[in-house]
């Protein structure tokens, strides 16, 4: 036979793989998607063609100022070549400007910023720096993280080798957990508390909405300081927030905190950039410092072209604008939801609770279906809606489902239309 060798050897790749990597399964958002693509030629061919709630991400177009920006810049000498982890002096300068204008953080542009290839990476690099890889959960460093939260989070840190300890997120603690009843509660279950590296705090949360007042996040950094903990706060939804709202703080408005914290920011949802891949992380320099000595091993740095347009959308008005017009457009598209969710019998009390800020929704799934994975896959292969089980999101997430609310109005009306039709009511 043509192209077989002369001696047979049997491979086996997989045997190949680190012990931190094998058995792991992709990330659940791709896992979706594969999903959703199998089935996508049998749903439209009985008219359900996928409507996809499941993506956290804008379906909009970038800012048409920021765009124009972007083109000059592809043509300036230089532009082409490498740039560096912590990325340009001007990118983090324009990053610096930000601080100060939004949240009236002062953070030196040397030492105390750095670029992200998205946040994604950003975090996923901290932990690596802060873990010791380990097998053994009871030996494994340890951070603590929201759930429900961003299924990145547990993919990443056991990915490096360290346990995420779940901080649970319930209507009873306004989903702002007390630090310190999580490290008895980890105690009690044999986990050591000097374990603990880090805490992940997220507000505006994904996928729950919820937001943080100051005082919350000054109770996480004595916390922090007395046990020596480094405050890790993913405000990749700062910007998404509904009118008559304040603005979401940032960790480091606490004085003092910068000595604890660094802070990851997203350029990709308020700027309809996800495509893009950019961000920032601040904060305190040794923290700056570790993540930017993990990167110098795996990127090059951000296009210095997008750095440009980054630093351009970071301060400008008219990206600004762009934000403030968008959060109207979300807060009008969850209106919609909910009036449509209120037909499908959706109790009252949990329409009342949708979050002002993001643009998700986190609503519980009818009483009777077994779980939230059946509830969510019935949808889909029904309906040809896609939501995202509560569960993807972490033990605490059973009982309900998230949607993104970044379609069309026509599209979101199609939604209840399929749910009305096919038998998806309370
Ligand atoms: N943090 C949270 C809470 C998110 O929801 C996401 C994206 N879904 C990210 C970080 C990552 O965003 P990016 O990498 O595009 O900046």
């Amino acid at each position: 036979m043509s192209g077989s060798s002369s001696s047979v050897s049997t491979v086996n790749i997989p045997a190949l793989y680190s012990d931190l990597w094998a058995n792991r399964q992709e990330y659940i958002m791709f896992r979706i998607a594969k999903r959703v693509a199998e089935l996508t030629p049998s749903l439209e061919a009985k008219g359900r063609a996928p409507l996809k709630l499941s993506i956290g991400a804008p379906t909009v177009e970038p800012p048409e100022a920021f765009l124009e920006q972007f083109k000059q810049y592809l043509s300036e000498p230089g532009i082409h070549t490498y740039s560096t982890p912590r990325g340009e002096p001007f990118f983090r300068q324009a990053v610096a400007t930000r601080m100060q204008q939004r949240f009236g953080v002062t953070v030196d542009a040397n030492t105390e910023v750095c670029s992200l290839v998205g946040s994604k990476e950003g975090l996923a690099h901290i932990f690596r720096g802060l873990i010791t890889p380990r097998m053994e959960p009871t030996q494994q460093d340890i951070i603590l993280t929201p759930d429900p939260g961003y299924a990145s989070y547990v993919d990443a840190i056991q990915g490096a080798g360290g346990f995420s300890y779940p901080m649970a997120l319930l209507p009873e603690n306004d989903y702002r957990p007390d630090p310190e009843d999580v490290i008895r509660q980890l105690q009690a279950e044999g986990y050591d508390p000097k374990r603990v590296k880090a805490i992940i705090l997220n507000y505006p949360s994904n996928p729950l909405g919820a937001t943080a007042p100051l005082a919350y996040y000054e109770k996480v950094v004595a916390f922090a300081r007395q046990r020596n903990i480094l405050i890790i706060s993913d405000l990749a939804y700062s910007e998404m927030y509904f009118a008559g709202e304040a603005a979401p703080h940032s960790v480091l408005e606490v004085p003092g905190a910068k000595d604890l914290t660094i802070e990851c920011h997203s350029l990709s949802k308020p700027y309809s950039l996800t495509g893009w891949r950019i961000g920032f992380a601040v904060g305190c320099k040794p923290a700056i410092d570790l993540l930017a000595s993990v990167k110098s091993t795996v990127d090059s740095g951000i296009f210095k072209a997008i750095q440009k347009a980054g630093a351009y959308a970071l301060t400008s008005q008219a990206c600004d604008d762009f934000v403030a017009k968008m959060n109207q457009v979300y807060e009008a598209n969850q209106q919609q939801l909910v009036e449509g969710f209120r037909r499908l019998g959706w109790p009252e009390a949990t329409l009342k609770q949708v979050p002002r800020a993001t643009f998700y929704m986190w609503l519980p799934v009818p009483p009777r279906y077994a779980s939230c994975e059946t509830f969510a896959t019935e949808l889909l292969e029904k309906s040809g809606v896609v939501v995202v089980p509560g569960t993807a999101f972490g033990g605490n997430g059973e009982g309900y489902f998230r949607m993104s609310i970044v379609l069309p109005p026509h599209e979101l009306e199609e939604v209840i239309v399929r749910m009305e039709n096919d038998g998806f009511t309370y």
